[in-house]
């Protein structure tokens, strides 16, 4: 299993492109505690995303967030309706628009928010869960346990997209300088969404590309601690992502540990700084060793309940 170790060069070189891999503000937590092995899926070797990225449904339960965010799955979730007043899900094909009922309120009321701003009719919504949630065939190594939500940076000017439309229309990118500033596109109106967005108590997180935090901090002349929240990460600027916590009760969620207090203004700085001005690659930096594609074992026992489930 030598080619562990070049596995994980190339995901640590994948995660400065892809536009969503934030697994690794989980996998590096070490406050998290590890997924439950027990012996319902003890063994159990299938690969985890093989699994859950073939179920076209939800699971007949009761709605529960299970496990973390890049490494759970969910049962009992509910489907953001394709279109709604204020939202369109795009992307349909992927079937990725479940999601924990907490999550599909926390959409639609950012939606109505949205729909206030000059030039949005309201949000196009991207990945959100599978039905079942779990790792994902493509994409995402978050998005597990129904509580993460992309949110697509283009305003939408209108809400009546057929399904081909969606397939075919892309948000637009934000960023310039490979992420240390905005470009034109971004505007005031991304900023008072992005801070209603973080503003809401159901809110853990919100990623978004390092320049377009700098921007808020420079923005905002009032209450900073919304800021707190938005968390500079690679990628994420045709979207942002939202990360909701756990919902009271769900016994078997995993939260990260807060972000470090304050409005983490210096910290994004220093993103951008280091974009700017790489610095030299540290000699004695070992890539940490991938253990390759999840498996069934890996993930909370009751993962396997949710995926036999009707
Ligand atoms: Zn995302």
């Amino acid at each position: 299993m030598g080619s562990f170790v070049k596995v994980g060069v190339m995901v640590a070189v994948l995660a400065v492109t892809a536009s969503c891999r934030n697994n690794d503000v989980t996998r590096n937590d070490p406050s998290l505690p590890a997924a439950s092995t027990a012996a319902q899926n003890a063994g159990d070797d299938r690969v985890a995303k093989q699994v859950f990225g073939h179920i076209p449904t939800a699971s007949n339960q009761q709605s529960e967030a299970i496990g973390g965010y890049a490494r759970g799955c969910q049962a009992g979730a509910v489907e953001l309706p394709e279109t709604g007043p204020t939202w369109q899900a795009m992307r349909l094909s992927r079937n990725r628009n479940w999601a924990q009922p907490t999550t599909v309120d926390y959409i639609q009321d950012l939606s109505r928010f949205a729909a206030t701003l000059p030039g949005w009719e309201g949000i196009y919504v991207g990945d959100m869960s599978q039905p079942r949630g779990g790792p994902m065939l493509t994409g995402h190594a978050s998005h597990q346990s129904g509580l993460d939500a992309d949110i697509w940076m283009l305003p939408p000017n209108r809400l009546n997209l057929s399904r081909q439309e969606r397939e075919d229309l892309s948000s637009i990118s934000m960023r310039r300088e490979r992420g240390a500033y905005t470009n034109s596109d971004w505007t005031e109106e991304h900023m008072r969404l992005l801070r209603a967005a973080a503003s809401d108590d159901r809110t853990a997180r919100i990623f978004v590309f390092p320049g377009a935090k700098v921007a808020m901090c420079n923005w905002e002349t009032g209450d900073r601690s919304w800021l707190n929240k938005i968390r500079p990460w690679w990628g994420h600027h045709y979207h942002f992502h939202v990360r909701l916590t756990c919902p009271r009760g769900d016994s078997s969620c995993e939260n990260q540990a807060p972000p470090p207090a304050g409005d983490g203004c210096a910290d994004a700085q220093t993103w951008v700084n280091n974009i700017l001005n790489p610095p030299p690659p540290d000699p004695n930096a070992t890539p940490s060793p991938s253990r390759g594609p999840l498996t069934m074992a890996r993930l909370p026992a009751q993962c396997t309940s949710v995926a036999n489930s009707n």
